[in-house]
């Protein structure tokens, strides 16, 4: 009983010593952690860009920096965060073992500017329409129609 009593106090003793040296270890400046989850580095590269947005707009009210280049600055900003906060949200939702190719996912779908055309090429003149349309912008001729066989011209 007392020597149970005496061991977990020593053992106590050796944690309170530990613990801040492994927690130095861990949040080391300058050097990243070893134990980086997907989720902590895509916060960790969101709170960067808000920085960046912030330092973005102390230029532009100190005049530093013309509105054109601060207006389009701070969107590419954004549409990151929003992006890297896409991802963050997406990893949440699933269960860890799914959360690195769910992350890796989401990245590859936000980067993709464009959708996928297959279903927009003309069959007559190969021409790529920008959207899902009946009719071929370039020739006029009926693309692959979705449910309806037969709709009016638009
Ligand atoms: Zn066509």
């Amino acid at each position: 009983m007392l020597t149970g009593i005496a061991f977990a106090i020593a053992l106590a003793l050796v944690v309170f010593v530990a613990y801040p040296l492994l927690s130095t270890v861990t949040e080391g400046r300058g050097t990243l952690p070893i134990d980086v989850t997907p989720l902590a580095d895509l916060k960790r590269r969101r709170l960067v860009l808000y920085e960046n947005i912030q330092d973005l707009e102390f230029e532009y009210k100190a005049k530093k920096i013309a509105r054109d280049d601060y207006e389009s600055l701070r969107e590419s900003y954004t549409a990151e965060a929003v992006r890297l906060l896409a991802a963050a949200q997406a990893i949440e939702r699933t269960s860890p073992e799914d959360a690195f190719i769910e992350q890796e996912v989401a990245l590859r779908r936000a980067q993709r500017r464009t959708p996928p055309k297959d279903e927009y090429v003309c069959p007559q003149c190969g021409f790529e329409n920008p959207l899902p349309v009946k009719f071929c912008g370039d020739c006029g001729a009926r693309l692959r129609s979705r449910g309806q066989g037969a709709g009016n011209r638009p």
